[in-house]
């Protein structure tokens, strides 16, 4: 066990895998964590391969596996010509050890990450404190935390911002958050609807294009996820009501009576990137550090490969004794990935799937079909979507 000790600001599946990475080599960690109880939100729901890969060695895949859906195909559609492209995701067997997507809601991997964290007795989870300001000398970093209307100021050796978007660390700090957001809004609505006995072969995993109003369909164990774009100049009122969530599903497949919802939620959409991953002994991670559009699955899974290789990184220095200027590889490596893998592919499915050129739509479909004909070329594009590509990019910057 070491005397040194990591403060980690947020407990969403960043936060919290860098936590467990941490004290399962014996370092102390503190996680604060503004909300009271870990939310069942509708964020994430597709996990990729190598992200399975690398939480298998905690032994949490083989959990996530039984609580979701293992999707080994995923659709490329189109909302009048229905199916395009299908890829099997089989294909990336050696290249992997779980050739498949895994359908599950991210607040399982949350809870199990708790769960885990608990069994340590160096591993503290605070539910109900907020960050509120940081500041850092040569020996240490200090942060003010809330808990129940007191400050405390609490001190450790390095602090992980893995506060989400609106980052408070980041903030604190000053780093701009470059990039832009979106003027339409996305809206998931789920349902029990089972919509897999209208549309012929779909998958857990389906992409549907359309230049009026593209959508992405995905299974999750009880219910399909149904995520839209909406209109710039509707109100997040207008959206939300009975019937403008009726009128979306309804034009996606009619039938006589009206959908069961369960959940609707609003969400904005933004690819940005902060311009520096690492001020000192204060290190960003996840969405904190950088956003993209969830078309593609890449912001959990990349904020979890962030939260793998500087927690991994911190053990070397605090345990092995390696010099902090590892950290500074941290940053080339995860910011180089999220600007030119994560924020550029994410950006070129939204084109592709909203495609409104007549031409432009037709060549890209006959290249996916070309894609998924060829077991060469699917295998090249599934490395690629399924982010194995980019961890070992990562690996090739120095
Ligand atoms: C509709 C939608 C669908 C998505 N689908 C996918 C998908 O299928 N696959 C995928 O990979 N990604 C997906 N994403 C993205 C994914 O949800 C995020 O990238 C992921 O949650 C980032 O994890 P995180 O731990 O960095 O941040 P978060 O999950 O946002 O966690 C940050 C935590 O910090 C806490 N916090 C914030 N401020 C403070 C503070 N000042 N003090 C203490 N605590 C604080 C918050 O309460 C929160 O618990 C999707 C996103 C959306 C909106």
């Amino acid at each position: 066990m070491t005397s040194s000790h990591v403060l980690i600001a947020g407990a969403g599946p960043v936060g919290l895998v860098s936590a467990l990475t941490l004290a399962t080599a014996g370092i102390p960690v503190t996680v604060f964590e503004r909300n009271t109880s870990s939310p069942e939100d509708l964020r994430a729901s597709t996990f990729h391969p190598p992200t399975l890969d690398k939480l298998a060695r905690f032994g949490l895949t083989e959990e996530l596996v039984s609580q979701g859906l293992v999707a080994r195909y995923t659709q490329q559609r189109d909302r009048k010509e229905g199916l395009i492209a299908e890829f099997d995701m089989a294909l990336l067997e050696g290249e992997t050890q779980h050739p498949f997507r895994l359908q599950c809601e991210q607040w399982k991997l949350n809870t199990l990450l708790l769960d885990r964290l608990a069994k340590f007795p160096h591993a503290k989870v605070m539910l109900g404190a907020e960050l509120l300001s940081v500041k850092q000398d040569a020996e240490s970093v200090q942060v003010e935390v809330r808990i129940d209307d007191q400050v405390q100021t609490l001190s450790g050796d390095y602090l992980i911002g893995a506060d989400g978007a609106w980052s408070t660390v980041r903030q604190s700090l000053g780093i701009e958050f470059e990039g832009f957001t979106y003027p339409e809004r996305f809206l998931v609505v789920s349902t029990a609807f089972e919509f897999a006995d209208h549309f012929p072969k779909l998958s857990y995993v389906n992409y549907v294009s359309d230049p009026d109003e593209w959508c992405v369909l995905l299974r999750v164990p009880t219910l399909w996820r149904v995520l839209f774009p909406t209109r710039p100049e509707e109100s997040d009122e207008e959206v939300l009501t009975d019937e403008s969530i009726q009128a979306r599903l309804q034009n996606l497949l009619p039938k006589e009576t009206p959908y069961p919802t369960v959940h609707r939620t609003l969400y904005k959409v933004h690819q940005r990137v902060a311009k520096e991953f690492r001020r000192g002994r204060v290190i960003l991670a996840g969405d904190a550090a950088h956003i993209n559009n969830p078309l593609g699955g890449m912001g959990m899974n990349g904020g979890v490969h962030d939260a793998f290789n500087l927690s991994e990184k911190l053990v070397e220095i605090l345990v092995s004794g390696a010099s902090p200027d590892l950290l500074d590889r941290y940053e080339r490596q995860r910011r180089s990935i999220a600007i030119e893998y994560i924020n550029a592919n994410t950006a070129r499915n939204k084109k592709t799937i909203e495609e409104r050129d007549p031409e432009k739509r037709r060549k890209t479909q006959d290249e996916l079909r070309a894609i998924a004909a060829n077991p060469v070329a699917s295998k090249d594009y599934l490395r690629k979507t399924s982010m194995i590509d980019a961890l070992e990019r990562a690996e090739s910057i120095a």
